[in-house]
């Protein structure tokens, strides 16, 4: 029977009232399954998402988003083996469910483990550091990120019904707003298994994720500034959003992955025999087979230098020829048919055009003989590759997107001209480039990195470690200028910003140290009478203080330190050398020295509540500190961070020393452990 999908909206699966279209299996054309979403009030799943979803997820820190996010991907990671066998009607092979399925997983993983490393425990980020603004150091300034109140629309292409939701829906969760996501309804069944495990798992608040399974009805016409629309799929579609008036209107963010003309280079020397040319052509065939070539990040154009230009076209050819496509759950499978067959038709009236400028030099469109599948029903193409003679001159091959199996071989005779040609494409998701020069290395990634949202450069070293030029990574930037959208997605954090509203604030030290709970220059520094070292992280306060007494730096500490040490430059040896340093007047302290003589006057050194120091940031030496000199520290809980077990939290101190003159001659933030609980052992 075939299955009747629902939209998941205002926290209960909603059944279209009619208007229901099949959605039919790439491989046989047999319904897989009905979408529509006739009767769906979208207002009120925008007003859900912001009256619910959002101040649940404001609610809590950044830490408890991310944990949900962990707790997801684990949930879904043992429910996968359905998930692949739903995704076997899309077309997908077990090579495919690797970059969609479990590529969808680990970007929720990925981002909770950013979102536990990266943000604070906290509600909202304090950004860069604090700008001073006035002479008298009472009236400073700094950036704090907060999410909007909004809901993120998330539009997803047909291509990863669950890499592609995912990969959009981890960030703007964890940046705490709510997400109201469609996949195309070619593959909802799929999105809509995912989003079936999720609402069971039960572990996103109310509110947090609504589901669209069909079209977006009126959806688009109630939002606001406060919201995030994000869109993967073709450029005509991108512009229909782009231009929506409700859109323009009220500033909507909008975020758009789309078409993409995407290259690789292979650089003049990587000629037949290295290992440039194996790793090129090699990935070329991968890039044109993995989910039959519909991907966004698929190459598209494969430059080659002029004399390189047969023996890859013959090497290509002779790997496609090796490519059996056909049923996607035989294992002697390596390519699945397209999504459907109207995907195919596109695909070939795509080559059509392509092939006016290019001659078609393996593959025919419209043959395929499929193993195992039904020919005539299924949506099967064989691998074609094309070959355009004046690529320079040519216009259709750098803009025409043939979202299949397909790409065209473009000869180059210089450098420039290669970044003349990737430079048509009008701006790709990813290049890559293949070479084990230097030089050509950095012609090419300076010449054509404007035109990228990323660029991969491969050779022998990195071949083996290497994830691809098709895979787009959570810590890495996806996305890409002009003609692939101007979006920007993923990135690390710079994909949870996007969620995010900055906004500058601007008061006094001490006004503004207790909003961003982060001790700032100028604000109250109180030294308790118990040195902080003694306080467990709860009864540490921001801004906690010690004062030390000076220590006078001796000659005889320099040259123990030297010896003791070994570090025996002649800064701190020799006199003369020294002087005609231009930065010391003379023998001086080493930097090391400074920071264990600081540890050494405000450490309280009883065993007590802190545990272990993990490190410094941010360390300047900023005045030489010569013999006779006294240096003085001030330590100061500048933040406090709850660390992901409970029984400690993390403690960020600002270090400044001084000497007699009260100039600073060291600045740096000090990291450390620091129990929750004072327990007798340690007291
Ligand atoms: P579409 O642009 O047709 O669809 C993408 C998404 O937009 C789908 O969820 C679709 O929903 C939705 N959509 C379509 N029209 C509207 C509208 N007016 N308002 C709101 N949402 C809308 O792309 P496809 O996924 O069908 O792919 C078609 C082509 O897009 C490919 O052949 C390829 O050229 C390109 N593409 C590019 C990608 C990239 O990142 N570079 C990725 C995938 C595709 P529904 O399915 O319900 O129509």
């Amino acid at each position: 029977m075939t299955r009747i999908l629902e939209s998941y909206a205002l926290d209960r699966w909603f059944g279209a009232t009619g208007g229901f279209a099949d959605i039919p299996s790439a491989i046989d054309a047999h319904p897989v399954a009905r979408a529509s979403t006739q009767g769906l009030d979208f207002a009120a799943m925008v007003r859900h998402a912001r009256t619910v979803g959002g101040p649940a997820l404001r609610a809590l820190t950044f830490h408890q988003r991310a944990d949900m996010l962990k707790a997801l991907a684990a949930y879904l990671s043992t429910r996968k083996e359905a998930l692949y066998a739903l995704s076997v009607d899309t077309g997908a092979t077990k090579r495919d469910n690797f970059f969609d399925i479990d590529g969808g997983i680990g970007t929720l993983y990925a981002y909770a483990s950013r979102g536990r490393r990266e943000l604070p425990g906290e509600r909202f980020v304090v950004e860069g550091a604090p700008e001073s603004l006035s002479k008298g150091g009472t009236f400073v300034g700094g950036h704090v990120l907060t999410p909007l109140h909004g809901v993120a629309v998330h539009v997803n292409a047909f291509n990863f019904p669950c890499w592609g939701m995912l990969e959009k829906l981890a960030p703007a969760i964890l940046a705490g707003v709510p997400v109201i996501t469609k996949p195309a309804t070619v593959t909802s069944y799929v999105a809509e298994a995912v989003v079936r495990l999720i609402v069971e798992a039960k572990i996103l608040p109310p509110g947090a994720l609504q589901f669209v399974c069909g079209g977006t009805g009126d959806l688009i016409d109630h939002l606001t500034g406060q919201d995030v629309l994000s869109f993967t799929g073709s450029a005509e579609t991108a512009r229909v959003l782009r231009d929506h008036p409700a859109v323009a209107r009220n500033s909507v963010k909008f975020i758009a992955e789309q078409d993409s003309l995407n290259a690789a280079v292979l650089g003049p020397d990587a000629g037949e025999g290295t290992p440039e040319f194996d790793l090129f052509v090699k990935e070329v065939v991968r890039e044109m087979t993995v989910k039959a070539g519909q991907k966004c990040t698929a190459i598209r154009r494969i430059l080659v230098p002029r004399a390189q230009e047969s023996a890859v076209i013959a090497a290509l050819k002779a790997q496609l020829s090796g490519i059996a496509v056909g049923d996607p759950r035989r294992d002697d499978v390596r390519m699945g048919p397209l999504v459907g067959l109207g995907q195919r038709a596109a695909v070939r009236a795509a080559i059509a055009a392509i092939a006016a400028e290019a001659e078609i030099v393996h593959g025919d469109p419209e043959m395929v003989a499929p193993v195992g599948g039904d020919a005539a029903a299924g949506a099967f193409m064989a691998p074609v590759l094309l070959r355009c003679p004046a690529p320079l001159e040519a216009v259709a091959p750098h803009a025409v997107e043939a979202f299949g199996p397909v790409a065209t071989v473009m000869a180059y005779d210089s450098l420039d001209d290669a970044v003349t040609l990737v430079a048509k494409g009008e701006g790709s998701l990813v290049a890559s480039v293949f070479t084990y020069d230097a030089e050509v290395a950095e012609a090419l990634v300076f010449g054509i990195a404007a035109f990228h949202g990323r660029v991969l450069v491969v050779d022998r070293d990195c071949a083996k470690e290497s994830t691809g030029h098709g895979s787009p990574l959570p810590g890495l930037v996806h996305g890409g200028p002009g003609r692939a959208g101007g979006g920007e997605e993923m990135g690390g954090l710079r994909g949870v910003f996007h969620y995010l509203q900055r906004t500058a604030l601007q008061g006094s030290p001490a006004r503004l140290s207790a909003l961003t709970r982060t001790w700032l220059p100028g604000a109250p520094a109180p030294v308790p009478q118990e040195h902080p070292f003694r306080r467990d992280y709860d009864r540490l306060a921001i801004g906690d203080t010690v004062e030390t007494p000076a220590r006078t730096i001796t000659i005889e500490d320099i040259e123990h330190f030297a010896h003791f040490t070994g570090d025996t430059f002649y800064a701190h040896m020799d006199e003369a050398a020294a002087k005609a340093n231009p930065f010391f007047p003379g023998r001086v302290a080493h930097g090391y020295l400074i920071l264990s003589f600081a540890a050494g006057l405000f450490v309280d050194p009883a065993p007590g509540p802190l545990l272990a120091n993990y490190g410094l940031d941010n360390l300047r030496f900023l005045k030489p500190v010569s013999p006779g000199d006294a240096i003085r520290v001030r330590l100061t809980v500048k933040q406090k961070q709850p660390a992901r077990k409970a029984e400690y939290g993390e403690v960020r101190w600002d270090v400044e020393v001084f000497n007699q003159d009260g100039d600073t001659v060291a600045r740096y933030e000090l990291l450390t452990m620091s129990a929750r609980l004072t327990e007798p052992a340690l007291a």
